[in-house]
């Protein structure tokens, strides 16, 4: 893998929850893609940490096993596994109680950058943020890892802010969201703030309408009991879409730092209006011959929950007013393609009488499963008949932009965790953003609870056809979902 490495301080990463779905599947072989990439300075450790009684040399086998099933392209690498392995101890933790608490603080060390990565439901955060603190392991070296869901209302995401407040400070804290580890995420900002074309015409005067789709292709798999309690608006909406959301519509801010991104951020989120639910539909998907229903799936014959969310949004303030912002993400759609797209307005008038279609300026920004940015442009088609108009895209797929070197990059849990080391928090959610996102989002959810059951949608359709009508009625189209 090509990346330009930025060496770091040896530190120690404790993931609490070590022996978790997310430790095996995410954090281990992101870490150990690190460690090839030479980003674990020597001394570095990894502690894994969880209530299930292991000593460390069963936990590395399970490390091994993990890395050679997620590892990726690194894998292979038997000598650098074993180099990695030997970083690795275990402790067995118990949040709620004292067990392990004195042996994790005589394995870290004190004189390391320290995180922890809280790979656990958020209903123990409070106590391992108390046990820290108690074994004297939350001074100033230390950071903590949140993971999603922080909360699942405003009420209970502020009770878990004032839980960790009570002992870090929040620049202490990483409310972490993968998706704004992504590269392309991260070159949406270098796009619009490194160029002068784009900045002058990215307000309600050029742009039409813009789209945000986060479409899977999977339905909820195992995780059927947790996503029946969420749903997609909880799961993904008031986290992802929204952190991309912000991020495509907000000020330039005056530095690329931690507040100056998330103040304007922030300012975006608070100047959204309400929706109303003429401007929401949410669906569940249908069974197919060889799969079964997501009421199914769940094991909840009467889940009102909902697998597709789309919406229309509106932001109040001088930039945005008059263009709309329609977000759609569900699971079991055509397939997985996640995209933003910012469609311009018309030309204002067409000198070319012999065209007749309708030619706009187009900006794509891919995120999965191709990585890139695409411009479409109006150009003439080649050969005589006169000025016949085209529009043909302007490809920065990365992969062919840059050469497949350049193009491999670490996946957004590498970029993430190594953000945490160098304590940079530009790319995690500060307290106050998370608190509005729920603010903004615990209306909608109070109107499904009272409104009519989601609409049924077919496995691999692009989700209910009111959702087609949502956007159908502005006189616009949603893009076609595809990879
Ligand atoms: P999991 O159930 O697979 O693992 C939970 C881990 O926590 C295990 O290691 C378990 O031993 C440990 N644990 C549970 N109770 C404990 C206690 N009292 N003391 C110490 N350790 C304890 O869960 P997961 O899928 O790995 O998810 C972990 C967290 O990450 C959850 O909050 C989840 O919502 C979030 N998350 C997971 C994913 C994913 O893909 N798995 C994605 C995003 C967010």
């Amino acid at each position: 893998m090509v990346s330009r490495t930025i060496p770091v301080d040896p530190f120690d990463l404790v993931i609490i929850g070590g022996t978790g779905d997310l430790a095996r599947r995410k954090i281990l072989p992101a870490l150990f893609r690190r460690f090839c990439a030479g980003q674990m300075g020597e001394g570095s450790q990894v502690i894994g940490a969880a209530r299930t009684e292991m000593d460390t040399s069963a936990y590395r086998t399970m490390v091994e096993e993990a890395i050679a099933e997620f590892g990726g392209d690194e894998k292979s690498s038997k000598a650098k596994l074993k180099k990695f392995i030997a970083l690795i101890s275990y402790v067995t933790l118990d949040a709620k109680g004292d067990t392990g608490w004195d042996e994790l603080a005589e394995a870290v060390k004190s004189e390391h950058v320290r995180a922890f990565y809280f790979s656990v439901g958020p209903n123990l955060f409070g106590d391992l943020a108390k046990r820290l603190q108690k074994h004297g392991m939350a001074d100033d070296l230390c950071r903590i890892v949140v993971e999603k869901p922080f909360g699942r209302d405003l009420e209970s995401a502020r009770e878990l802010n004032k839980v960790l407040a009570r002992h870090f400070d929040e620049s202490q804290i990483y409310r972490i969201d993968h998706y704004l580890g992504k590269e392309t995420v991260q070159n949406l900002m270098a796009v619009r703030f490194g160029n002068m074309l784009f900045e002058p015409l990215w307000n309600s005067q050029y742009v039409d309408h813009i789209q945000i789709t986060v479409a899977e292709s999977v339905g909820v798999g195992g995780r059927g009991g947790y996503y029946d309690r969420s749903g997609a608006m909880r799961d993904m909406v008031q986290n992802h879409l929204m952190q991309l959301f912000c991020l495509i519509a907000m000020e330039p801010p005056a530095k690329f730092d931690p507040d100056s991104v998330r103040d304007e951020k922030l300012k975006v989120i608070r100047a959204l209006d309400p929706v109303t639910p003429d401007n929401i539909v949410r669906g569940q998907y249908e069974a197919t011959e060889t799969k079964p229903s997501y009421r199914k799936q769940v094991e909840n014959r009467d889940s009102n929950t909902e697998s597709f969310v789309a919406l229309k949004a509106n932001i109040s303030n001088w930039r945005w007013a008059g263009t709309p912002f329609y977000l759609r993400t569900g699971k079991r759609l055509r397939e997985r393609a996640s995209e933003i797209t910012v469609i311009f307005k018309d030309a204002p008038h067409s000198i070319f009488e012999e065209d007749s279609g309708r030619h706009r300026n187009i900006l794509t920004i891919k995120l999965q499963p191709n990585e890139g940015i695409v411009l479409d442009v109006t150009i003439k088609e080649p050969g005589p008949g006169g000025m016949r108009l085209i529009d043909v895209p302007l490809d920065m797929t990365f992969a062919e932009a840059l050469g497949p070197d350049q193009a491999e990059f670490p996946d957004a849990y590498e970029r993430l965790i190594m953000d945490v080391i160098r304590g940079n928090q530009t790319l995690f959610m500060r307290g106050d953003e998370v608190e509005a996102a729920w603010a903004w989002t615990d209306p909608i959810i109070a109107d499904f609870e009272r409104g009519d059951p989601p609409l049924a949608y077919a496995t691999g359709s692009s989700g209910p056809d009111e959702a087609l009508a949502l956007i159908h009625r502005d006189g616009r189209a949603w893009r076609e979902i595809k990879a």
